[in-house]
C-alpha cells in the first residue's frame, strides 16, 4: 500500500481527520484540488462559523484553536428567533460572558488556516495539493485512488471529505438525498452604529430570513436568504444600494448598515448521505451530512464525526486491527448517524415551517415560537444542543 489512509478533500473536516491522526503511526495522505497556496492562506469566503463548545474543544486538541488570534473570536452570548412584525421573541442563552457563552464566532478561512498550520509537516502525512481526483475504486484488500496527473495510489481506507455535492460518494455508489432549495443566502459582513450586545438574531419576515450574527466591535455578518432568483438582483446592488438594502430589511434596528466586505452568495443545497460507509471507504463532514446554515451545525457536526471516525481508527490500528474493518466502519456510521439525523430533520421542519408565507403557516410558526417560549424543557433542550459542552 502506498497509504494507510487516504482522505480526499483537504476542507476543514477533511484537515481536521488528518490532525485527528497524528502520532497514530499511521500513513497518510490528503489529496486536495486547490493548489497549496490556497490552502495555507485561504481567502475569505464570508462565512462565519458558529461554533458549539465541544468543536472549540476539539479545535484546541488538534493544536488549531490556539493558533487563531483572540481578536478574531467573537462571543455569542444569546441567540433570538423574531417572528414577522411580532415583538415576541424566542430567546436561547443570555446570561453573559465566559463559559456560559452560547458558543463563539469565528471565520471560516481563519479556521481553515488554523487547521492547515496545525497539520502541515504533521509526521507521516502527505499532503497532495492541487489535484483532483478523478476515480476511486474499492475491494476488500484496498482502496485505488486516480489522481487528476494519471497517478494511482492505494491505501487501506479511503475517507471521502468532498463537500456535500461529492463525486467520490456517487463513485463509491452511496446514494444521498439532495434538497435544492431554491433558495440562496447571501452573506456580507456590514459596520454599524448601534451595539449588538453579542445577541444573535434570526428573523423570519415575510418573503425573506434575515439574521445578524455579532462580530467583534460594531459589526455583524448579515445573512439574507431569499428565493434564488430575487438574491441575484440584491446580489448585484452597489455597496451603498447594498447597505440600505440590508438596513431596511432589518428594519435599522442596528442603526444604517455598511458592507465592509464583497457579499457572498450560497445556493441553498442540504443533503444526507445514505451510508456514510462501503467496503473500505467511509464519508466525513459535508459528504455524509450537509446542513442548512440556518441551525449552524454543519461543521460542528464535521468535527465531530470526524473525531468520531479517528478514535475508532487509532483504536484499530494501535491494537494492529485493520483500521477499515465493516464493524468499525458500521459503528462510525450507527455513531454518526445518531447525533446529526435528528438535528437534520428539525432543520428541515423548521425551514419548511419559515419559509411558506401563506398565512396559516405564519400563524402556525407564531404559535410554536410562544409555545416553544412557554415549554422550559423545550428551550433548555435547545440551548443545550447549542452549547454542546
Ligand atoms: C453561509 C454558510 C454559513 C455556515 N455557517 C455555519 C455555522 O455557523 N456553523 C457550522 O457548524 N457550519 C456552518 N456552515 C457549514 C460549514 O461551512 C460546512 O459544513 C463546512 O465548511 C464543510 O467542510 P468540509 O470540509 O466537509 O467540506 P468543504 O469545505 O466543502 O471542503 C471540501 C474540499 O474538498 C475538495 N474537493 C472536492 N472535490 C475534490 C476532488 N475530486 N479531488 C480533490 N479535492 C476535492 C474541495 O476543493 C474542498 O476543499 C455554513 C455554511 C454556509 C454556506
Amino acid at each position: 500500500m502506498d497509504y494507510d489512509v487516504i482522505v480526499v478533500g483537504g476542507g476543514p473536516t477533511g484537515l481536521a481527520f488528518a490532525r485527528s491522526l497524528a502520532g497514530s503511526g499511521l500513513r497518510l495522505a490528503v489529496v486536495e484540488r486547490q493548489a497549496l497556496d490556497a490552502l495555507a492562506d485561504p481567502a475569505p469566503d464570508g462565512r462565519e462559523i458558529a461554533l458549539t463548545h465541544r468543536s472549540v474543544g476539539i479545535l484546541g486538541d488538534l493544536g488549531a484553536w490556539a493558533r487563531l488570534d483572540p481578536a478574531d473570536i467573537a462571543p455569542l452570548r444569546e441567540a433570538r428567533v423574531l417572528n414577522g412584525s411580532s415583538r415576541f421573541a424566542l430567546t436561547f442563552g443570555g446570561t453573559g460572558s465566559g463559559g456560559d457563552r452560547l458558543g463563539q464566532l469565528v471565520s471560516n478561512h481563519r479556521i481553515r488556516r488554523a487547521l492547515f498550520q496545525a497539520a502541515e509537516g504533521q509526521n507521516g502525512l502527505t499532503l497532495l495539493a492541487g489535484q483532483t481526483v478523478t476515480d476511486v475504486r474499492t475491494d476488500r484488500d484496498r482502496a485505488v485512488v486516480r489522481l487528476s496527473d494519471g497517478r494511482s495510489l492505494t491505501a487501506r481506507l479511503l475517507v471521502a471529505s468532498d463537500s456535500r455535492l461529492s463525486e467520490v460518494r456517487d463513485r463509491l455508489g452511496i446514494g444521498a438525498s439532495i434538497n435544492r432549495l431554491g433558495q440562496s443566502m447571501m452573506v456580507c459582513r456590514v459596520a454599524h452604529d448601534g451595539e449588538h450586545g453579542g445577541v444573535a438574531t434570526e428573523w423570519f419576515e415575510h418573503g425573506h430570513t434575515i439574521a445578524m450574527l455579532p462580530l467583534n466591535g460594531r459589526m455583524s455578518s448579515a445573512v439574507l436568504t431569499l428565493p434564488s432568483a430575487a438574491m441575484r438582483q440584491i446580489a448585484g446592488l452597489d455597496p451603498e444600494a447594498l447597505g440600505a438594502e440590508i438596513t431596511r430589511r432589518y428594519r435599522g434596528r442596528l442603526g444604517a448598515m455598511r458592507p465592509v466586505e464583497e457579499p457572498r452568495v450560497y445556493p441553498l443545497v442540504t443533503t444526507y448521505a445514505n451510508h456514510f460507509a462501503a467496503t473500505r471507504a467511509a464519508l466525513i463532514g459535508d459528504t455524509a451530512v450537509g446542513m442548512h446554515p440556518v441551525t449552524a451545525h454543519g461543521f460542528n457536526f464535521g468535527l465531530q464525526g470526524q473525531a468520531t471516525l479517528a478514535r475508532l481508527v487509532r483504536e484499530a490500528a494501535a491494537k494492529g486491527r485493520d483500521i477499515a474493518a465493516p464493524l468499525l466502519l458500521r459503528r462510525y456510521e450507527m455513531t454518526h448517524r445518531l447525533a446529526t439525523r435528528p438535528l437534520y430533520t428539525a432543520t428541515a421542519l423548521l425551514v419548511g415551517l419559515y419559509t411558506n408565507d401563506r398565512p396559516p403557516m405564519a400563524l402556525a410558526r407564531h404559535a410554536a415560537l410562544r409555545a416553544a417560549a412557554h415549554l422550559p424543557l423545550v428551550r433548555s433542550t435547545v440551548t443545550r444542543m447549542l452549547m454542546q459542552h
